[in-house]
Parts: C-alpha cells; structure tokens; sequence
C-alpha cells in the first residue's frame, strides 16, 4: 500500500465512520523518492480537539505498517479548517451513521440561518438542540422531535 493510501484510510477517532481524508484533516502527503521519508500535513479541526494527537499518532503507526517507517507529520493552521471541506462521502457516512452533518459554514458568506438541523434517522426538520455538546465538544446533541430519538450533529464552522 503506498504512503498516500494508507494515510488517507486512517479514521477520525471521534467518529470513527469517517476517514481523515474524507474529514478533510489530511492537505498532503509527500514521499522523498531519495530518502523515502514521508511528510503528512495536517489541519485541525475544533481548536483543542484532543482527537489530534491521536490522528498523528495513528498516521505514524499506519506509515509503519505500510513499509513507511520515517514519517513525520507536520501541522498547519492556515487555512483554517471548516466544516466545508468534509467531502460528500464523508457526510452520508456520517448520516448514515445517525450523526447530522454540517450545514454550510457561516464563514463562506452562506446565510446563517436557523435551517434546523433534520433528523438522520427520520429526516423530519422537527428538532430541537438538548445541549451545545455532544459526545465531544466537536459535536452538539440534539432530539428528534418526530421520532423521539437523540442524535450527535457536527457543528459547522
Ligand atoms: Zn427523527
């Protein structure tokens, strides 16, 4: 397996439907074709997300298991990540997992309008927020007032 591929199959720790790549946590991932030494740069996501240090030990330890021993993981901060750039694989992953994705990111001009957040399970638009987080901070819990059911949504930004 090569370095890119194996790099992007490593899964978010939180959610652990979605891969980095799909979270659009991965920006590159270099190989030196004389050293063979690969370099993985990495946005973050929430700041103070405790979940990094987890990415960059799992992009080690799968580097590794790929034949990719030297490998080191560099972070940058500019462009800040957005909600945005989780691809669209990566959102039917996460409704299909009964988490709401993120709706469009206030910070691309979109209008931040109360949209509601539908329901994953049921699609019904009938919800209500129970509490600002979820499962972890990166996420908020909401119910659905349809089906009853509570649910985990990824809060855009
Ligand atoms: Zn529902």
């Amino acid at each position: 397996m090569n370095a890119r591929e194996a790099v992007a199959a490593v899964v978010d720790p939180e959610i652990r439907v979605i891969t980095i790549d799909e979270l659009g946590v991965l920006r590159d991932v270099d190989v030196d074709s004389t050293t063979g030494r690969v370099t993985v740069t990495i946005t973050p996501t929430y700041t103070g997300c405790p979940a990094m240090d987890v990415i960059r030990a799992d992009i080690r330890r799968a580097l590794y298991a790929a034949g990719h021993p030297d490998a080191e993981v560099v972070t940058v901060y500019a462009p800040a990540w957005s909600t945005d750039w989780i691809s669209e694989s990566g959102r039917a992953k996460l409704a299909a997992a009964g988490i709401a994705p993120p709706g469009p990111s206030a910070r691309r001009g979109a209008v931040p309008l109360a949209l509601g957040v539908r329901c994953p399970r049921c699609g019904s638009a009938e919800t209500e927020q129970l509490s600002r987080f979820g499962s972890t901070a990166c996420k908020s819990l909401w119910r659905c007032r349809s089906c009853r059911e509570p649910f985990d949504h990824v809060k855009a930004l």
